[in-house]
């Protein structure tokens, strides 16, 4: 029977649990025994490497978060620290391995391969949906929706007080997060790095609009511009209006994992667990326009990610109304 071993590694992300029982499901029935790595990089140097069964997995798919832990590993920055890592697994007859993460955790199993040659295959797992070659990565969906609760629970106060609120959402440097979330919850402003904004002109419009009887704004500002505060500054300041700043921060990583989420689990780590029965040895699974294909790692880590061009005319259409 070969051995293949799943882990989580960086941020954690809604979906990592779905996917984590379905690796332990299908890779029983193709008679493959499945191992958790328990703590990413970390438990991979600790040997925290353990025969996973289904008992482990249930009552887990409702649950954010991951079972089987998380890290972030300083050490397995350091070839000598992976040597350990591959010692482990080898020492088990593991061959093949699941990497649920975001870039970084692509970057770290993409040298661990090219030195060991472990077949793995990634799942892009995190919410700020930042990394190349998939237009989805697992979390973004339940994440958008916890956004989504909170930013409309913000909008019922904001109306009821002639208020502006400033929601800052996280994503890093990518502004996916706060652009999906200002197009879907009707804000009236989006502030992200990739989109230029321009406040004068803003501040032209926004005060027409208090003419024709506006009485609260929603900005969502992306974390990776690091500018909340400013921005709450310029409402009341320029605008005239008293503002608050909300930083959403770690609820957005958390929560029941939706429909979408799931279901996108299902297929990421069914689609693993087949490129690696097919000889795949460093692979990620990519979700693009409706289908799911593998890219080379090389391919994934060459470049950075970059929003639709159509999503952003969009976002565009929305700070130059
Ligand atoms: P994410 O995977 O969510 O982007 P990080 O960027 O923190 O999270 O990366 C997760 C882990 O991947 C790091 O803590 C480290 O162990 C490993 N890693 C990242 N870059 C490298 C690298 N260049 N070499 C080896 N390991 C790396």
């Amino acid at each position: 029977m070969d051995k293949i071993a799943i882990l989580c590694s960086g941020g954690d992300s809604c979906g990592m649990n779905p996917a984590i029982k379905r690796f332990v499901e299908y890779s029983f029935s193709k008679n493959l025994q499945p191992y958790f790595v328990y703590g990413g990089y970390e438990g991979l140097i600790d040997n925290k490497i353990q025969e996973a069964t289904y008992a482990d997995v249930t009552g887990i798919i409702h649950r954010g978060g991951t079972k089987i832990y998380s890290s972030r590993s300083k050490r397995f920055k350091e070839k000598k620290y992976r040597d350990i890592a591959a010692k482990n697994l080898k020492n088990l007859g593991i061959t093949k391995l699941v990497v649920l993460g975001g870039d970084g955790s692509f970057r770290g199993i993409d040298i661990f391969f090219q030195e060991h040659k472990i077949s793995f295959c990634g799942i892009p797992a995190t919410i700020d949906n930042d990394i190349n070659g998939t237009q989805y990565c697992l979390g973004v969906d339940t994440a958008l929706n916890v956004i989504k609760v909170a930013t409309d629970n913000i909008r019922d106060t904001a109306a009821s007080f002639k208020r502006a609120f400033v929601i800052e959402v996280m994503g890093k440097g990518c502004g996916y997060l706060a652009l999906v979330s200002a197009l879907t919850s009707g804000a009236e402003m989006c502030l992200i790095p990739e989109i230029p904004y321009d406040l004068e002109a803003l501040k032209k419009r926004y005060l027409k609009e208090i003419d024709q009887g506006r009485n609260y704004f929603i900005a969502i500002v992306a974390e990776g511009l690091d500018n909340a505060k400013e921005i709450a500054l310029w409402f009341e300041k320029e605008i005239g209006f008293e503002s608050r700043v909300t930083t959403l921060g770690h609820i957005q990583r958390g929560g029941n994992p939706t429909v979408r989420e799931r279901l996108m689990a299902y297929q990421f780590a069914t689609y693993a667990i087949d490129a690696l029965s097919e000889g795949k040895t460093n692979a990620v699974i990519c979700y693009n326009n409706g289908a799911f294909d593998f890219k080379n790692i090389d391919e994934v880590n060459a470049k950075k990610y970059e929003i639709d061009e159509n999503l952003l005319e969009l976002g565009k259409c929305l700070l130059n109304k």
